[in-house]
């Protein structure tokens, strides 16, 4: 029998999960089908037990559901937990299991396909989301020297600081983007919506080392707005979020289905369409 997954959103017909889903599912003979539904805004939680209802054995969750996602779940993964978020849900005999894939999905596109280690790095996050408390633990969990994070309202990145602090594997601060003033980073991840607007962030010159990797969590086509700002700034290597996608959805895949699929003949497959399409 075939098994139902979805993503679920609110816009969603932008989502490339459907796409990428059954990319993996023909790679590796899964009878799976994924589909794009589009849940309202007052009701997250209906649309999940309609799915439930259905027979759905699985679904994503994007942008604005994640922390509603995350107060549904019957029990979480302690990567969940800690994100205070879920992009993963796993569905059976009438229980939801939460997990956050996010972080692994951006350290694997950094490390492994990107080539960049994360060992001893000064990490600076720029916002304080739920996109941005997903990937903590993660980049934690790979040793960096120090991880900054700073947000357009300061006190959020604060408290987020605050409450990774115990973990003493790296130094960890945060504040407003003012305060970075003086501070050089060797990685600054976009982790805020501002690309969206096409807004600059208010970011003090003399961020990016040398030889430092400028990442948005965002991507499109062509150049996002923070990658344009941080080619202007001096960052040498720059890349989009779009093997943050694939690669998070590939261990949202593992969790499903035992088996984790190939993800770079896909992610190239996606580049080049996204760049086909960029107006010249
Ligand atoms: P949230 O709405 O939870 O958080 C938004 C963050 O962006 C907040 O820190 C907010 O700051 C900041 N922000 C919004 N607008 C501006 C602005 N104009 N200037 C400065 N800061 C701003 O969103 P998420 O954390 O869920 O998502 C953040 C981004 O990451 C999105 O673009 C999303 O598409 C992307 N993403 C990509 C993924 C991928 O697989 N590639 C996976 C997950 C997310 P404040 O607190 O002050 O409001």
């Amino acid at each position: 029998m075939t098994d139902l997954y979805a993503v679920f959103g609110n816009p969603i017909t932008h989502s490339k999960s459907p796409r990428i889903h059954a990319a993996f599912a023909a790679q590796t003979g899964a009878d799976i089908r994924y589909e794009a539904r589009l849940a309202p805004l007052d009701d997250f939680a209906g649309a999940v037990r309609r799915f439930m209802a259905e027979g759905g054995r699985g679904a994503n969750v994007t942008v604005p559901f994640k922390e509603a996602a995350f107060r549904l779940c019957d029990s979480l993964s302690p990567r969940a937990r800690l994100a205070g978020a879920v992009n993963t849900l796993s569905l059976e005999a009438g229980h939801i299991r939460g997990d956050n894939t996010d972080g692994a999905g951006l350290v694997r596109d950094i490390e492994t396909n990107l080539g960049f280690a994360l060992a001893g790095r000064r990490i600076l996050l720029l916002g304080a989301g739920g996109a941005a408390r997903g990937v903590i633990l993660p980049l934690l969990e790979n040793q960096p020297a120090q991880l900054r994070i700073a947000n357009r309202s300061p006190a959020k990145a604060a408290a987020l600081a605050a409450a990774f602090a115990p973990d003493t594997r790296c130094p960890i601060a945060g504040g407003s983007f003012a305060e970075l003033a003086g501070q050089a980073f060797d990685l600054v991840i976009n982790a805020t919506s501002a690309s969206l607007g096409g807004a600059a962030l208010p970011l003090p010159d003399g961020l990016y080392a040398p030889g430092a990797l400028a990442y948005d969590m965002m991507y499109g086509q062509g150049e996002t707005p923070f990658l344009t700002q941080a080619r202007a700034a001096g960052a040498s290597r720059r890349a989009d979020g779009l093997g943050m996608l694939v690669e998070q959805a590939a261990e949202a895949f593992l969790i499903w289905r035992g088996i984790r699929p190939e993800t770079g003949a896909l992610l190239a497959q996606l580049r080049r369409e996204l760049q086909a399409a960029t107006p010249a």
